[in-house]
This record gives structure tokens, sequence and C-alpha cells, in this order.
């Protein structure tokens, strides 16, 4: 049994925190929004409420978690040694989207990190996570709340369709603000290196600790040799249906027409620039999933993954997704929308029908 508890994510209700606070004392497991996508969680020195979470979610016990701590002043109780770098860039940003990667405390049970000797850890910008995890006395371990490989939940629906009836207590906390997950750093090279693309931008965060190394593998979602961070070799954030990258507009401006010739119906992902020059389409053979101006790249990255499960829900067959600018905000984008097509591209409108038609 599931018991919902909705809390206002403005001023949360003491009592209802508590209730779900205790819930995680208990061993429990706490679905519960943060400032990124909603979080599935259980206490992080908890080794049997933490091998929950992998169950519940199907997730390989190969991929640890990340570690929800109430301030950068509680750093020391997760990790060890962080050295002036990091507690300089957690004092700067944290509460915020930004994960770092850091020598382990032993305290720290190995279920948590997958055996490695190193930690991630954040401390979320959301007041339910933080009342949740001060209420708690607990580092909180939570990843994603949606079953493995499906896209984050970054609505509270989302939660409910893949969670209920497997957790505890699932929080209404209404919508996430970023809608990508945090940005992971590993603080433990020199210089520190980019291990997943996310809410955080890389240029905001070198303006506290200098360069920053971005590894040419994060461009194109292809894992080259050795997976960066052990979760980034398996399939992620997917619809079940087939997406492709379009490769180019015209791919999406062509694909109403390349659609109904081939009797097909094709969901199109896209800008609202590209959805206005798509104008009056067919709407029979195409269905428009509009995700945000191509200009202001947090309200595409704020819909994509409500966007791919609205492709899920649609009655079209493939869909196909724009491009976008790998900078700034767009390459966390494009790292997600990389994993979710699974390299597969439309260059063209003959492509597209080739797609569609087998
Ligand atoms: P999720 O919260 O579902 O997005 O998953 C957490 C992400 O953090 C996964 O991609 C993990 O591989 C990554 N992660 C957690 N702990 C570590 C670690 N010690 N080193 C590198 N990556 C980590
Ligand atoms: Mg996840």
């Amino acid at each position: 049994m599931t018991t919902i508890i909705r809390i206002d994510p403005v001023n949360p209700e003491p009592e209802k925190i508590r209730e779900a606070a205790s819930v995680i004392r208990r061993s429990g497991t706490v679905a519960f929004p943060t400032e990124t996508v909603y979080g599935l969680g259980a206490s992080g020195l908890d080794a049997t409420a933490c091998r929950k979470i992998f169950s519940i979610k199907g997730r390989p016990a190969d991929n640890p978690l990340i570690l929800h701590i109430r301030s950068a002043s509680r750093l020391g109780e997760v990790a060890m040694d962080a050295g002036t770098k990091a507690a300089r860039l957690s004092r700067a940003v944290w509460p915020g989207p930004l994960t770092m990667v850091l020598r382990k405390n032993p305290l720290i049970p190995s279920v948590v990190t997958a055996g490695q000797d190193t930690v991630a850890v954040r401390c979320p910008a959301h007041r339910i996570a933080l009342r949740l995890i001060g209420e708690s006395g607990v580092p909180i371990a939570a990843p994603s709340a949606n079953i493995s490989t499906r896209p984050s939940p970054t609505k509270f629906e989302h939660v409910l369709q893949d969670l209920d009836g497997k957790v505890d207590v699932i929080i209404d906390g209404g919508d996430t603000t970023f809608g990508v997950e945090s940005t992971i750093i590993d603080m433990t090279s020199e210089p520190p290196t980019l291990l997943r693309p996310g809410a955080f931008t890389v240029d905001d965060l070198e303006k506290y600790v200098g360069r920053i190394s971005v590894p040419k593998s994060l461009h194109n979602g292809v894992a080259v040799g050795q997976p960066l961070a052990p979760g980034m070799k398996y399939r992620h954030y997917a619809p079940s249906k087939r997406l492709a990258l379009a490769d180019r507009t015209s791919v999406m401006l062509h694909a109403p027409e390349v659609a109904r010739a081939a009797r097909k119906r094709v969901a199109i992902l896209c800008s609202m620039e590209t959805a206005a020059r798509l104008g009056a389409h067919d709407a029979q053979s195409a269905t428009i999933i509009q995700l945000g101006s191509s200009s202001d790249l947090y309200d595409a990255a704020k819909n994509l993954f409500n966007a791919f499960r609205a492709l899920d829900r649609s009655s079209a067959e493939l869909g196909i997704v724009e491009r976008f600018e790998e900078r700034g905000l767009g390459l966390a984008i494009m790292n997600r929308i990389y994993k979710a097509t699974g390299g597969l591209t439309v260059k063209n409108a003959k492509e597209l029908a080739m797609l569609l038609g087998g």
C-alpha cells in the first residue's frame, strides 16, 4: 500500500513532513520532489532500506545512488578529505542541482556506492526535500523515482504511474523546477571531470572551481571505452516507443506529409519555433509535442521527460525530436535525447519514410 501525502512546496506542513520522515527512519521508502526530478528516497545509513530502492526500480546493483544532505556543512558526514575546492564549490552552489563525487566516508554502506570507494553527494534546493532530510536526521539516498530505463519523473503523476503500490509514501509536491537531473562532477580528479551534464551548466560551475574537464563522449551519448559514471552504460530516459533525432529542421517540416503517405502517425517533439513553422499540418498523421522556445532552454529541459511520456501515450508509432545546440543547458538536454534515442537519427524525408514503413 502506498500512502500519498500532498505537501505545499512553498510552506511544507510540519506534521506532514514528520509523517514522511518517520517512514524514512523506519527503513521505509519515500518518493519526494526536488528541484531537478522526483527522487526515490531511503535512509542513506541503512543498507536494508537502500536495497529496497534497487529492487523497486529494477536498478542494477552496480549503479550507485546519490546521497542527499541538508546543508554543505554536513559534507563531512558522508565524504572524506573533500578538499578546499569541493568545500568552496559546495558553499557556493548548494542548495542546488550539483552532485559531487568524493571519497566515501566508511560509515556509508557499500550498497549505496555500489562497492566503490567514492560517493555522490548533493544538497537539493527544494523545501520539501530539505525539510524531509532534516526531520529524518539522516542523509537520504535517492535516485530518480522512475522504474529503471523510464524517463525521470518531473510531475507527481509520473511517480504515481511508475511507483504506485511499490513504495511506502509518495509526496505530491507539484512539478519540479528544472526537469533534468543534477550535474555530476568528479571532484577526485584534477581538474574536476564532468560525469553527467545537468541542470547546472559547466560555465556556471567553472566560475567557482576553474576548468572542468568535459569528456568528448558526453557530446554524442555513446560511451567510448569505460563508462564515465557507472550508471551511464545503461539505456536511460527512454520512452517505450521508438524515438529518433531529427538531424535537421527540414525532416520535421516534412514529417506530416511523409507520415500521411506511409499511412502512419508520427509525433514531433519540437521547439515553439519549429511548431510555428509547421503551421496548419495534417493532425491525422502528425502530433506536435512542444518543448519550449529554442532561445530559452529552461522550458525545453523542464518539458523534456514529460514529452517522452506524452509520446508513449500518443497514438503515434514513432517520435522524432529536434536537435538543440549543445551549449549551456543544451548539453544536458542533448545528452538525455541521445540516450533516449539510443543513437537513432533521421537525416532526411527518405530515411523517415523508411523508418515509418519498417
Ligand atoms: P539517478 O539519481 O537515478 O540519476 O542516478 C544517480 C547517478 O549518479 C547515476 O548515473 C550514477 O551512476 C551516478 N553516481 C552515483 N554515485 C556515483 C559515484 N560514486 N561515482 C560516479 N557516479 C556516481
Ligand atoms: Mg535515474
